[in-house]
Formats: structure tokens, sequence, C-alpha cells
């Protein structure tokens, strides 16, 4: 899933100054499984932003919504007369969500309440960390199921730096060596061989480096014929 955390109160009230009503938008998947920006927390930060309006002595009215994911066009259905009905959008979507929620409503100021940061798991209750950074070309299966880009500091493709201590990387000792997670794993599935393989440089012109990327499915498209 996609892993955000919270803007503090103060930074979100003061983005929010030139508005007098203002629609903080939820999205109901990955940053409601992150308890960032769901139902919930769109409670708690409407709550607060109420709170710090009011101790200021300013008027603004601060309306609820969430809807199930703001990253697909067809559930802004829910929203529309919402968004209508205000002057600006508190979108407590990731990046992809906020930007989709100002191209469907192109005449309303929308901003972003959340900081979208990863793509990752919940490893224990209240600890989410980063597992993939969507390099455009999935190299997991060499390395036995263990992301060397994401889980490696250093982002090594052919071993390890050799700074590793008691299994911990040297860049940060309270984060598993990535490599150190690949031979375990290469060990226990008995693949230590592909560790004798070199990997060339990985092409990087498929990730966010080479540019904003899409993908076209032909097999997917409508067309319209006129
Ligand atoms: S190799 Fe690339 S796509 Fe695969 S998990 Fe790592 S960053 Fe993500
Ligand atoms: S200690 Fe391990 S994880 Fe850290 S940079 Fe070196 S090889 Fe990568």
């Amino acid at each position: 899933m996609i892993v955000a955390s919270r803007k503090n109160i103060k930074d979100l009230k003061e983005m929010l100054a030139q508005h007098k009503r203002i629609l903080v938008l939820g999205c109901g998947t990955c940053v409601t499984v992150c308890l960032a920006g769901g139902e919930r927390e769109v409670g708690m930060i409407s709550s607060a932003l109420r709170i710090a309006y009011k101790l200021d002595e300013e008027e603004h009215q601060i309306d609820e919504l969430t809807i199930e994911r703001q990253c697909e066009n067809e559930f802004f259905e829910d929203a529309i007369e919402a968004v209508q009905s205000v002057d600006a959008v508190l979108s407590l979507a990731c990046g992809a969500g906020v930007q989709a929620t100002a191209e469907r409503f192109p005449n309303t100021p929308v901003y972003a309440g959340l900081d979208t940061k990863f793509i990752g798991i919940l490893q224990e209750q209240g600890i989410w960390t980063e597992k993939c950074a969507a390099c455009g070309e999935c190299v997991l299966g060499e390395y036995g199921g263990v992301c060397p880009i994401t889980r490696c500091s250093k982002s090594l493709l052919n071993g390890p730096c050799g700074g590793a201590k008691n299994g911990k990387c040297e860049v940060s000792p309270d984060q598993d060596c990535g490599w150190q997670l690949i031979y375990d794993r290469l060990k226990a599935i008995g693949q230590l061989d592909r560790l004798e393989e070199i990997f060339s440089p990985h092409d990087w012109s498929k990730s966010h480096e080479g540019g904003c990327r899409k993908i076209v499915r032909e097999d997917q498209r409508i067309v319209t014929k006129v």
C-alpha cells in the first residue's frame, strides 16, 4: 500500500487560512489502512482545525466526507455536492489522490493534508516500513524476494558494502542490512548460487528518473471512432 503521514495542524491551519468553508476529504483505501487519511482521521483533523480556528477567534466552517478512493474517478460522484458547497478541499489522500481530486474539480482549490511517504507494509502495530520504490523493472525474483533497491540503503545490486555490523546497516543501525536479508533468504530457499551472478546496472530510465511514467494497455482501451 501507499503509506502517508499527517501534516501538523498548525501548518494545515495556515495553509487554509484564506478559505472560510473547507471540506476535509478522506480516502477509504491505502491511507485508511495506514491510519493517516481515513474517516477516523477526517474526524480528528476536522475537530482539531475547528478548535484551532476557534481559539484564534476565526470563523471557518469545516465539512467532512470520506469517499472510497480519490485515485479513481468513479468514486467522486459521492463528493460532487459536498465539494461544490465549499471554498476549498483539504484532501487526506496520497499525492495521486490529491491530484485526481484537483483534476476532477478544476475550479476548486485542493490542498494536500498528508505527506506521501512510500510503498510499504505494516511491519508491526504502529510501524510501517518501505518495501518498494516502484523502480519500473522488478528484480525481486533474482534476490529471493528481498528488494535490494529499497532494503539496502545504498541500493547495491551486487553484494553488500561491507559496513554492516551484527546484521544491521551502517547507514542506520536500527535497520536490517538488506544484503544480510538477501543472503539469509537465498540460503533458506536453496538459491545461494544466485549470488555468483553479476548484475548489470539497473535501468533507471524505467523509474521516475526517466520522467513521468504511464502504462498504456491497448487491449483495455475504449476508443470512440468518429
Ligand atoms: S525491484 Fe523495483 S519494483 Fe521490485 S520491489 Fe524493488 S523497487 Fe519495487
Ligand atoms: S550495510 Fe547493508 S543495507 Fe546498509 S548500505 Fe551496506 S549493504 Fe546496504
